[in-house]
């Protein structure tokens, strides 16, 4: 008889740990017997037919390394049903009925629509924001924070030789998850995210009070998805508007680093490995069993399977510990 064909791809934004995922897939698809095919450019090469078979040598070597030796892509055209067909009919002559996709919140919405087009699909959650429901931590966000805090790290060895205030723009357009960890991590004297509105007067009173009193630079991290002053999300970034207000109103000297997308490379953290290979492991498990319509995810370092009409109905919560820690120390 020959194997039943499972399909793997990596979509949307590239997340360190994605690598990590793409070789335990592959691997367990041979162990389950099972032949694992790699995608291309996510939805976009599957919809264009850039596919193949793929050995366990095909990932020999690429645990250590971030992004995706599959590449990734995003698909307007495979937002529509005429896109989504050509997936399906793609899937079908290539006789692949199952697959994994590792990406976020958009790519685990193209996972239910191809399980909603009868195709057997079980999803991961990847992406450094982490704001992905039904998992504590996506795969990719431990590196990104740990990628953060090397650089704050850096940042706070110039800024502990000037009297300045620093802002650490991060990654993190409608959740301040990366903004929250790695701002306690780094000991942030104030962390500005999405999810907690913020009253910048008070900001500059905390800063001027701290001069006062001694202290000679403070470290503000800034989400980038943090209100704008006077609303809209034009094109300044949050940290250079917030950095003017704070010249302009508390008369100390600011300096502004945009981490930017080095947020989204380099080596894998030990954590983002493990998470990976065990959510894929998983993920190729159930579809071993002919279970569909599944995302897995790590909650209490417990593995799950939700459904993803379920997880994706969710909406991801900031770990509340962490928010009350920040309140504390880091005036959220
Ligand atoms: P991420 O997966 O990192 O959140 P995107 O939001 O860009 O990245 O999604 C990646 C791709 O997933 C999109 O380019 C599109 O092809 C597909 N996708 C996103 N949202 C949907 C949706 N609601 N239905 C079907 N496919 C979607």
């Amino acid at each position: 008889m020959l194997a039943k064909r499972v399909g793997i791809l990596t979509s949307g934004g590239d997340a360190p740990g994605m690598n990590a995922a793409i070789r335990t897939a592959v691997r367990s698809a041979l162990h389950f017997n099972l032949e694992p095919w790699g995608i291309y450019r996510g939805y976009h090469g599957l919809i264009n037919g850039e596919l193949e078979p793929m050995d366990s040598r095909a990932v020999s070597g690429i645990i250590q390394r971030g992004g995706t030796i599959l590449k990734s892509a995003r698909s307007e055209h495979f937002k529509t049903p005429e896109g989504r067909a050509q997936a399906v009919d793609m899937l079908r002559r290539h006789e692949i009925d199952s697959l994994l996709v590792i990406g976020g919140d958009g790519s685990l919405r193209g996972a239910l629509s191809l399980q909603q087009e009868g195709i057997t699909v079980v999803g991961i959650p990847a992406t450094i924001d982490n704001d992905i429901p039904c998992t504590d931590y996506s795969i990719g966000f431990d590196t990104a924070v740990n990628t953060v805090m090397d650089a704050v790290n850096k940042i706070r060895d110039t800024a502990s030789s000037h009297d300045r205030v620093y802002l650490v723009e991060v990654m993190g357009r409608h959740s301040g998850h990366i903004a929250l960890y790695s701002g306690l991590a780094c000991g942030a004297d104030v962390i500005l995210i999405p999810e907690v509105p913020y009253d910048l007067d008070q900001v500059c009173q905390q800063i001027q009070k701290a001069a006062q009193a001694g202290k000679t630079y403070n470290i503000i991290v800034v989400a980038e998805g943090v209100r704008r002053i006077g609303g809209g999300n034009g094109t300044t970034s949050p940290a250079m508007q917030i950095g003017r207000y704070i010249e302009e109103k508390a008369g100390i000297e600011t300096r502004i680093t945009i981490l930017g997308h080095i947020q989204r490379g380099g080596v894998p953290t030990v954590r983002d490995r493990l998470l990976a290979s065990r959510l894929a492991y998983h993920a190729i498990e159930l579809i071993f069993r002919g279970v569909g319509g599944k995302m897995v995810g790590e909650v209490d370092q417990v593995v799950k399977a939700f459904d993803l009409d379920y997880a994706l109905a969710q909406e991801k919560q900031l770990n509340p510990d962490y928010r009350r820690l920040a309140a504390v120390l880091a005036s959220l």
